[in-house]
């Protein structure tokens, strides 16, 4: 038997999926574009995740896989997504929880041979060969390289901008801090699709910091920390930013009820990410 919790998750994307169908036959019937950005969230936990459930990690039009949570492969499986489809790996930064599932992700694509260009793998210029080269010696590449992955690494740092197949990245620095106080190398993204002009943007792991509104306008999605980041101050920035919809990615179900009500009194139209769930984005 499904428990309470299954099956709210479980109604709210059907919910979901038949608003999208909805917008879908209104948007044909009114002759409207509709190309759009499609996000689906794969986790949306915390740190150590609730049971059942994935830390903070999403794909971007079903290619580009923000940070791979505990175990992003799997878990994109279940969602019905191929990890041999994957274009692109970005990481906001470099905590163990955002890319723990990373020697899965490329063991699964390194046996399964996945064809075509090489895997992009972004994130944070600090860490990021230091990272790789680990998962290298974890998965033991040297003794069979027949796992090696065809890959490009992007080194960026903030204010760097990238190109992928369809989406133009943007970044801006994080305020992350973890420990006893060590400042974490974490990047907020702002992606375009080039041929929609729909726009997302997505914080990472951030501590409140105020010039992120001014990073996300123009933008029609804000995907929020919700954990470092207080409700409140995460929904001030939605607003400041002038997004049509905030999503808070990063937490506990236990404080589930409490982080939507408080951003949704300063933002009305806040909603919790949800695993499963695909964001419609359409261009301003
Ligand atoms: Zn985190
Ligand atoms: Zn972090």
């Amino acid at each position: 038997m499904k428990s309470p919790d299954m099956t709210r998750r479980e109604f709210t994307r059907r919910a979901a999926i038949g608003a999208t169908g909805i917008g879908h036959a209104l948007a044909a019937k009114a002759g409207v574009s509709e190309s759009r950005l499609r996000i689906t969230i794969i986790g949306e936990s915390s740190c150590i995740p609730d049971v059942g459930h994935e830390t903070a990690c999403f794909l971007v039009n079903g290619k580009h896989l923000v940070d791979t949570g505990w175990c992003a492969a799997q878990r994109m499986r279940s969602h019905g997504f191929d990890p041999l489809a994957l274009e692109s790996i970005i990481l906001t930064h470099f905590h163990q929880d955002h890319y723990i599932g990373l020697p899965q992700l490329l063991f699964f694509i390194g046996l399964q041979k996945r064809p075509g260009p090489p895997l992009n793998i972004l994130g944070p210029a600090e860490h990021l060969q230091h990272v790789i080269d680990a998962t290298d010696t974890f998965l033991q590449v040297p003794r069979f390289p027949e796992l090696a992955v065809n890959r490009r690494l992007v080194p960026l740092s903030a204010g760097d901008t990238s190109e992928l197949t369809d989406l133009h990245l943007e970044t801006f620095a994080a305020n992350h801090v973890s420990g006893k106080s060590n400042i974490e190398p974490a990047l907020v993204y702002k992606v375009t699709e080039r041929a929609s002009g729909a726009c997302a943007v997505f914080t990472g792991d951030t501590h409140y910091h105020p010039p992120i509104a001014g990073f996300a306008k123009g933008a029609s999605l804000l995907i929020h920390d919700g954990s470092h980041t207080a409700p409140k101050d995460a929904a001030g920035i939605a607003r400041q930013a002038g997004v049509s919809r905030l999503v808070l990615i990063h937490y506990a179900q236990s404080r589930a009820e409490k982080i939507l009500s408080e951003a949704k009194a300063i933002f009305p139209n806040t909603e919790l990410a949800e695993e499963g769930r695909t964001l419609d984005v359409f261009p301003p």
